[in-house]
């Protein structure tokens, strides 16, 4: 039995000021390998800068953070760590699938909860084994002896309480419709599953999984400028809806942060 990492810190966010974009592995940790032709940790770049840059052109006031702009190898707590070190209000982290059926294709995008299917599992299994990229991630404490393989493991993180779910689902609503309706990847809809690099930020938190590299279209697709700025205006679209959601919401409340 493992113990859970240690306990965040709720903050109550009120608005949209800073936003960590979090490019998925890079450096040693490749991801998932698209037929040789392209690997995830390349795509997931591609998108994140992009997202950036459109975001800071069309939000002058949002505070974008990335936690890798070049191919540098990161330890996975690194990621969360950036975003909660800067209190920023949202974290994007932004993936490619893959999967033994090469037919399966589109995107998913997971808030963290407790998995409703093997698949969405399966998903998680394959993401949180970036951690054993690094030597010494079952002594590391941050992540508790959390075993990657382990079912169960994945079950006891995504039961507690999160307290950022409605305003992550709210994002990775907007994320799933934007990216469908702008981009050629189809959409799988928005799911849950225990993601280590979301259970540790102090934020609403979503993992966008663009499409499958394991499937020749989606991959042609992801690995062109064109389907890369596609994916990231999607992303955009679903920030502007969630900043507005925000402030609408929070319009009552002032000064409480
Ligand atoms: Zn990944």
């Amino acid at each position: 039995m493992w113990g859970l990492p240690a306990a965040k810190t709720v903050r109550v966010s009120t608005g949209l000021r800073t936003l960590v974009i979090d490019a998925g592995h890079g450096g040693l940790d490749p991801g998932c390998n698209g037929n040789n032709e392209i690997f995830e940790k390349d795509v997931t770049l591609g998108v994140a800068l992009k997202l950036g840059k459109i975001l800071k052109d069309s939000m002058p006031g949002l505070k974008v953070l990335y936690t890798r702009t070049t191919d540098k190898t990161l330890k996975l707590w690194e990621r969360p760590n950036l975003a909660n070190d800067n209190r920023a209000d949202l974290f994007i982290s932004i993936h490619c699938n893959a999967n033994n059926n090469r037919a399966a294709a589109g995107s998913e995008t997971y808030f963290m909860g407790l998995h409703k299917s093997e698949g969405n599992l399966d998903v998680a299994k394959r993401e949180n084994a970036a951690i054993t990229y690094e030597a010494d991630y079952r002594e590391n404490s941050r992540y508790g002896g959390f075993d990657p393989e382990s079912a169960e493991g994945h079950i006891i993180f995504s039961l507690v309480q999160n307290a950022y779910m409605k305003q992550s689902l709210k994002l990775a609503s907007g994320i799933e419709t934007h990216t469908n309706k702008i981009s050629a990847i189809k959409s799988r809809g928005v799911k849950q599953a225990g993601f280590l690099v979301l259970w540790q930020t102090s934020m609403p938190s979503v993992l966008v999984e663009t499409g499958f590299l394991t499937n020749p279209t989606d991959r042609s697709y992801l690995r062109t400028t064109e389907g890369q700025q596609k994916i990231a205006l999607g992303v955009f679209r679903a920030v502007r809806d969630y900043k507005r959601y925000m402030e609408t919401v929070n319009a009552g409340v002032s000064g409480s942060r």
